[in-house]
This record gives structure tokens, C-alpha cells and sequence, in this order.
């Protein structure tokens, strides 16, 4: 028996050979420096945080060269498989502006001329990689049980030696290809491991782009590199015939990769092929108290997408807070170039967090908050629509019917040098606004927040004197402001804030006071944006109606 029956054996309905498939993906086209890049989920349809941020800055390092940026499935596990877990995957990046030049398009269509892109669909290009191997003497078939690798692994343990199958504990490294030609005959089960040529005593040194310089020792261990449940690679082999038949030039990947790296660099070599550029980054952390962790999809809100869908941050300020936290000189950047395409940046390596970020959501917020500040009211308005339409059917309707004079209502204090900023998401914007609609302001009990002026006859006297003898709907704001001042003098309030600073006893109160009853009376609020935009869009008729209520 040679290796070569061996070989043929194990893979005997195979039928295409590994010069077959090296001529059938050629090399990419592409210019200098242009850079291939993966996304590479497993496809269990839960999208969170930490994945968008990974696949921004993979999508950015790509595009940003006039590159590739591709999506690849990894379903080699098929326990981990979910019912559309692909069009979810995708939908979820597309909400983030992550769009792929390359791979599935839903669960049966794909695009692009290098897939595959589904593992489970390329089972018979590993084994064409797998039985080359095997033909190389450099993996052979394994029949251990799980009972011999747990005994194996109970025995390291007892005598504190490493973990793992190597060296003198890869027992079926040394079978000759008559035993093992024979058990597979004889139908006996088998995995495929990698025969290692390295040694651990030695040291392997690699330029990681995020890390910077690591050293390892060599890998000695005989990975298992095809599984016998369903004959599909693990991620160490399958991640190197796809990322090199596809082209990849950078392999970025979540750091807990980091420590295989030895394995994949020897596998690369043992197939005599270039490895591509490894960048290892760190998860996106979260402060809990005193102590850093990961942000956990288990513990916090924010690291599903669903979260910023739901309450309607703007996504835009969410991508920009994900390019703020991968790379430390984007805000800058930013701030002098808010109008500019968020592409027209230029991420680096250097500037990626080497122990990982954190997701600091006030920050978040705040960047939201800047964000709607600087839209138009019609923008807002169209974004507040879309919200509401999904989230909130009878304020939706109720914009509808009022679209006018929403967009005046979210045009107070907006286009102009200091914008206010009362917003950092759409569904908060309801609490802010409600008082402005008839519909929502007579529609239950309301709860004042009465100031310094608490008694009812006093605040009657106020807005009666105001509205019967000083507002007109047609004064312009300082005439209106000096009216206000008129009704002060009138009732004896101070209208001059600094002469009631020097003698409070002469006066029942400030012009502050009077602007609070009317505020108050008009919104229920203390705080509100500026008082005359909102008697101006209210209008005399309404204004009444809401004072003759008290
Ligand atoms: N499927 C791997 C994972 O989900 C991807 C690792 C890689 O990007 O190479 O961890």
C-alpha cells in the first residue's frame, strides 16, 4: 500500500483534485496595495456590537485601498446552525451601512466569483486540500476514541505535562498506512490530523498588525483538521484553504485566534503556501463598576443591535462612535470634518486599541445628540416618521396629520450657530414634544411643575393680566419680551434682574418667575426650549384654552 491508496480510500468519492481547484480560483486582479479582507461569522443570526465593530474596521482597511471586503460563512459546526441566520446576518450589517462586495446574498444566491462562500458548501475543495496532505505525509487518520483522548488527556494532566495530542502521546502519527488502510476497511471511525513538523522548544516570531511583535513556541501539536461526524474541516484547516483561494491579504479576527496562530503559520507553510497578514483585535469592553470586562450579549442592552433600532439612535452617530472607539485619532478627525463621508477617513492599525475599547454609551449618546442637533427639522421629521411608523402608530399618525407644524415644533432652536441638543435618539422625542398637540396635552390628568409660584389665584391673576392685556401673536420677540417686562412692573415682580438681585424684598418675585408661570401653564414643564418659538406655534386661541384649564 502507498500513501496515495491511502489517500484514495479515505477520499474514494472525491472528484476533483487539488491542481483542479488551484487553477479553478486564480489570483485576484487587483492594484498594488489593495487589501482582501473577511468577514467570517458562524452563522447563528445573532448580530451584537462587538461584530460591527470588527466588520467596520475590516470593511474600512479593504475599501479604503480599493480593495475587497467579502462575507464567508462558517458553518462547520453544524450544531450551531440557525433557521435564516444568514439573511439576518446581513440585514443587521446592511442597518449598519456594512455592505459586502462578495458572498451570500440569502441563504441559496451568493455573488462574487470566488465562493463558495458558505463552508458546508465547499466540502469537497478541503478534501482535495486534505488528501494532497495526506499524499505529502503531512496528516494522516487518527482512530483514537473520545475514551483515549480523555484518558490521555487525565494521564497529562496527572504528570503536569502539556495538554494535547504531540509528540509521543500522537499515538496513531506512527501507524503504518497498511494498519491504518486496514481499520478504515474495516469501517472503524477516524478524524484527519495535521502531522506536525514543528517543535515546541523552538520560538516563532510574527509581526501581528494590532499587537504589534509575539513570539510563540512552535507548534508541535496534530491538530485535527477534518472531523469524522460530517467530514468538514475545522475552522484552523477550512480558514486556510478559504482565505487563501479567496485571496485574503489580511485575516482580521477577534484576539482569541491569537494563540493558533503558530498552527495556522505551520499549516500555511506545510501547504506551501504564502499566509496572509494576521491583525488580532481585542473585544469591545465594558466598565461594570471598578472592573473592565467584555461587553457581554448577555448582560448589557447596548450590545445588541436591536437596542439602537428600537429606541432610534440615529445610525450614522452610532457608526461614528464605532469608528471613534477603533481608532484613537478619529474624533479629532471628526470634529473638523463633520460634513465629510465618514470613508473619507483613513483607518490604521497603529491606532487600534490593543486591549480592546470601551463602549462608553453616554459617549455614544452625546455623538447622537450632536448629530440630530446638526440635521435639518425635515430630516428629523423623516426620521422621526420612520421611527414612529414601526414603534408608535398613534404618534406617527398624529405627525402625519400635523407634518407642518411637527416640523416647526422640531425646528426651535435648531439652524443656528448653538443648536439645542435635547435628543440623542428618535424615540425620546415624544417626551420632549408631546405638550405641542392638543391631542396628547388634554388627554389625561397633567402633572405641573410649578416653580417658586405655587398658589393657584396668584398664577391665574398672571396669565389672565398676560393674555388679555400684553400678548399679540403679532410681536416680534423683543416686543414680546418687553411686554413680559411691562406685566413684571404691573404686578410688582422685578423686571430687571439685577436690581431684584439688590433688593428682593421690594418685589414678589422676577420676571423669571412670570416666564416660569407661563411656561408651565403652556407645557406642564419647567424646562422647555425657548418660550416665545412655543406661544408662537401654540397661537393666542390655544394658549387660552390651556389657561382657562387651571
Ligand atoms: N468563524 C470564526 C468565528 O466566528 C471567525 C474567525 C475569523 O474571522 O477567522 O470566530
Amino acid at each position: 500500500m502507498t500513501r496515495n491508496d491511502l489517500a484514495n480510500l479515505i477520499f474514494k468519492d472525491l472528484n476533483v483534485s487539488y491542481e483542479d481547484i488551484l487553477k479553478k480560483y486564480p489570483k485576484r486582479d487587483l492594484k498594488e496595495g489593495a487589501v482582501v479582507t473577511r468577514y467570517a461569522p458562524s452563522p447563528t443570526g445573532f448580530v451584537h456590537m462587538g461584530n460591527i465593530y470588527a466588520a467596520f474596521i475590516e470593511r474600512k482597511i479593504a475599501k479604503q485601498t480599493g480593495g475587497v471586503f467579502y462575507l464567508r460563512i462558517e458553518d462547520t459546526d453544524q450544531k450551531r446552525y440557525v433557521e435564516n441566520g444568514i439573511e439576518r446576518i446581513l440585514e443587521d450589517m446592511k442597518n449598519f451601512h456594512i455592505e459586502f462586495d462578495e458572498g451570500p446574498i440569502n441563504e441559496l444566491e451568493e455573488k462574487g466569483s470566488y465562493g463558495p462562500y458558505i463552508q458546508s458548501k465547499r466540502k469537497d475543495i478541503y478534501g482535495a486540500f486534505v488528501k494532497h496532505l495526506i499524499e505529502c505525509d503531512l496528516a494522516y487518520p487518527c482512530f483514537c476514541s473520545e475514551e483515549d483522548l480523555k484518558n490521555m488527556r487525565e494521564h497529562q494532566m496527572e504528570v503536569k505535562d502539556r495538554l494535547g495530542y504531540y509528540g509521543k502521546y500522537a499515538k496513531c502519527r506512527n501507524l503504518s498506512i497498511d494498519e491504518a488502510y486496514k481499520r478504515i476497511q474495516n469501517g472503524e471511525k477516524y478524524v484527519i490530523r495535521f502531522k506536525s513538523q514543528g517543535n515546541f522548544d523552538k520560538k516563532i516570531i510574527f509581526n501581528d498588525l494590532v499587537k504589534g511583535k509575539i513570539e510563540f513556541p512552535e507548534n508541535d501539536k496534530d491538530e485535527v483538521i477534518l472531523k469524522s461526524s460530517d467530514g468538514l474541516p475545522t475552522y484552523h484547516f477550512a480558514h486556510l484553504v478559504d482565505d487563501f483561494l479567496m485571496g485574503t491579504t489580511h485575516v482580521i479576527r477577534d484576539q482569541n485566534w491569537l494563540s493558533s496562530v503558530p498552527l495556522h503559520l505551520e499549516l500555511f507553510k506545510s501547504c506551501g503556501i504564502k499566509p496572509p497578514k494576521y491583525a488580532h483585535i481585542s473585544p469591545v469592553n465594558k466598565k461594570d463598576g471598578d472592573a473592565i470586562r467584555k461587553l457581554s450579549k448577555r448582560k448589557d442592552k447596548e450590545a445588541a443591535v436591536s437596542y439602537y433600532h428600537e429606541l432610534g439612535i440615529p445610525v450614522p452617530a452610532v457608526i461614528a462612535y464605532i469608528a471613534t472607539i477603533a481608532n484613537s485619532n478619529f474624533e479629532a478627525w471628526y470634529d473638523n470634518n463633520i460634513d465629510k463621508d465618514l470613508d473619507e477617513f483613513t483607518l490604521t492599525f497603529n491606532k487600534i486599541s490593543k486591549s480592546g475599547p470601551l463602549f462608553d454609551v453616554e459617549k455614544l449618546n452625546s455623538i447622537a445628540r450632536d448629530y440630530i442637533s446638526r440635521l435639518k427639522a425635515s430630516e428629523v421629521y423623516d426620521n422621526l416618521l420612520k421611527w414612529t411608523l414601526e414603534f408608535d402608530k398613534d404618534f406617527s399618525d398624529l405627525i402625519q396629520k400635523y407634518k407642518d407644524y411637527t416640523i416647526n415644533i422640531l425646528n426651535i432652536e435648531r439652524e443656528q450657530k448653538k443648536p439645542r441638543k435635547d435628543f440623542y435618539c428618535y424615540s425620546e422625542i415624544k417626551t420632549y414634544i408631546w405638550y405641542m398637540y392638543d391631542e396628547l396635552f388634554f388627554k389625561d390628568k397633567l402633572n405641573y411643575e410649578w416653580q417658586n409660584i405655587k398658589d393657584k389665584n396668584e398664577i391665574k391673576e398672571i396669565l389672565n393680566n398676560y393674555i388679555d392685556n400684553y400678548y399679540s401673536e403679532l410681536d416680534d420677540k423683543d416686543t414680546w419680551f418687553n411686554k413680559m417686562k411691562s406685566l413684571c412692573d404691573n404686578l410688582g415682580y422685578a423686571s430687571n434682574m439685577k436690581e431684584y438681585k439688590e433688593n428682593p424684598d421690594n418685589y414678589k418675585g422676577s420676571i423669571v418667575d412670570i416666564s416660569m408661570v407661563i411656561r408651565v401653564a403652556l407645557t406642564t414643564k419647567s424646562m422647555t426650549p425657548d418660550l416665545y418659538d412655543i406661544m408662537k406655534l401654540l397661537g393666542k386661541d390655544r394658549i387660552k384654552e390651556r389657561i382657562n384649564i387651571l
